[in-house]
């Protein structure tokens, strides 16, 4: 078998970027090598088997289904700093050509189009060239062998060895089943109307509700509900302006079901989401999401958020990765626009990549605070496990920071989606499993900001909470309407945690 220098030259292109980048692990070069290892003996085979002409044929089917996807995935980690994902077809479908323009001219950068000429300069001279280097006399039915061993892993495994053609293709596919399963929901419910939907402060007051939905919190990390490592020292500053509820629990501790109870009335699409809800309340709705946008666990929820009037999905990575293509502060840029938004009465959605494994991966380095121990894992995930507290902690200071500014009726709500378990204890699963199910994936930390017009005018309802209340989020919806100071016939306040 020999050495194609086109063969490899892409391969290595990629697998390079993505080190530097850090998508990838150099222990994870097995991946590229096994394809430039299968591509080489399918090379190998068909020059063998075809004539010379033929060849320059199969070249050219080369050049389509692996220079291409390469290059689109290439330029889709230098633009968005991950790979091709399920969201990128999201982006590309439901855009038009003026966005599009709009976009390229932001993303455009000297960059981009170095790496482009230099993958395409490189990969057409040694096309044209053709050569071979060493010849590696290893017997074919090795190679076969190692193929077939590993094959499974591109097929079934992490979204990034899939080979780049299929890559495409399996997001591709995602995106379209994603797509048919939107609109089949949405359908069943085409004439979904609230009924009698009524503000309590009257509709001309301004009004801006920011509701951040946080990402596998465990409360016991955090220093404002007792930890002894100061985990929220932005939160612990501000104590005497927030309302920090001490007794909350999530029902279920996976995102969706979690979420979809949250989200949406009796736990069920059918029955209407928090959106919609809004959006017939006469509310301007924006959905901000660094979450992933499909999958069992993303999809619903990215839907919901898909119905907001103004939505942006920021996090370009595919869900099996675990990675994320922007720390939680990118999402910062997009409620500050919000915030300057014309309209009087608005509800913010912002929902973080918060606490999800791997821990490591959801700060930026001056956030790596607490130090772990090399030779002890345990002790180093936790250590990142608060690290990742620390952000989000820094996070929120500068949401309610953005909220002070308003001087109007505004509030900023935050809650976990659910809790992890992240202890020393050897049974520690440093997770979230539904069938283990220990209390620290429950018990999630849920806290209110309100601004002094809001609280002027919502005095006598503030009072009336109690922050010790022990409370399932399953009915979460009917809290965020009544702090929103919303009735209708839908609305129950004996479902609500400030009721
Ligand atoms: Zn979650």
């Amino acid at each position: 078998m020999s050495i194609i220098y086109y063969v490899w030259f892409p391969i290595i292109f990629e697998f390079i970027l993505k080190l530097t980048c850090g998508l990838s692990e150099i222990w994870s070069i097995w991946a590229p090598c096994t394809m430039g290892v299968s591509l080489s003996l399918i090379f190998s085979i068909l020059n063998e088997r075809f004539l010379h002409k033929r060849f320059k044929i199969i070249k050219i089917i080369y050049l389509i289904f692996i220079y291409i996807p390469i290059y689109v995935n290439i330029s889709h980690i230098i633009l968005f700093n991950s790979e091709i994902s399920t969201n990128s077809f999201m982006s590309v479908f439901e855009t038009n050509l003026q966005e599009s323009i709009e976009f390229v001219a932001h993303f455009y950068s000297l960059r981009f189009l170095l790496l482009t000429i230099l993958f395409w300069a490189v990969g057409v001279v040694l096309f044209l060239l053709g050569c071979n280097w060493i010849r590696i006399e290893i017997q074919k039915k090795y190679l076969i062998a190692v193929i077939i061993v590993t094959y499974p892993i591109f097929c079934f495994g992490d979204h990034r060895y899939k080979f780049p053609f299929e890559k495409l293709l399996f997001s591709c596919i995602e995106y379209k089943q994603d797509s048919i399963r939107n609109k089949e929901l949405l359908n069943q419910r085409m004439n979904l109307n609230f009924r009698n939907i009524k503000s309590l402060v009257g509709s001309n007051r301004r009004q801006t509700y920011i509701i951040v939905i946080g990402e596998s919190v465990n409360k016991e990390h955090m220093s404002i509900y007792g930890s002894a490592l100061k985990t929220t020292p932005n939160f612990d500053a501000i104590k005497n302006e927030l309302k920090v509820f001490s007794n909350v629990r999530s029902a279920h501790c996976h995102t969706q079901k979690a979420l979809k109870g949250m989200l949406c009335f009796d736990e069920d699409f059918a029955n209407g989401d928090i959106v919609t809800f809004f959006n017939q309340a006469d509310f301007k709705t924006f959905w901000f999401s660094n979450q992933y946008t499909s999958g069992n666990c993303d999809g619903l929820i990215a839907m919901i958020g898909s119905l907001a009037d103004v939505k942006e999905f920021i996090n370009k990575s595919h869900y099996r990765t675990k990675l994320s293509s922007n720390y939680d502060e990118k999402l910062l840029e997009y409620l500050r626009k919000a915030l300057q938004d014309k309209a009087k009465k608005k509800i913010i959605f912002l929902h973080l990549m918060g606490s999800h494994l791997p821990y490591s991966k959801r700060y930026p380095p001056k956030f790596d605070l607490f130090k772990g121990k090399n030779n002890d894992k345990k002790i180093t995930n936790i250590a990142q496990y608060n690290n990742s507290i620390l952000y989000t902690d820094y996070i929120l200071h500068n949401i309610i920071d953005l909220a002070k500014s308003l001087h109007h009726d505004a509030i900023v709500l935050y809650f976990s989606d659910h809790g992890e378990d992240v202890t020393e204890e050897p049974d520690s699963p440093h997770s979230h499993v539904e069938s283990l199910s220990t209390p620290a994936m429950f018990d999630i930390p849920f806290i209110v900001w309100c601004s002094d017009e809001y609280k002027v005018i919502n005095k006598k309802f503030i009072d009336s909470w109690i922050i010790n209340k022990h409370y399932k989020t399953d009915k979460l919806i009917h809290s965020i309407i009544e702090i929103s100071r919303l009735i209708s016939d839908e609305f129950d306040k004996k479902q609500s945690i400030f009721g």
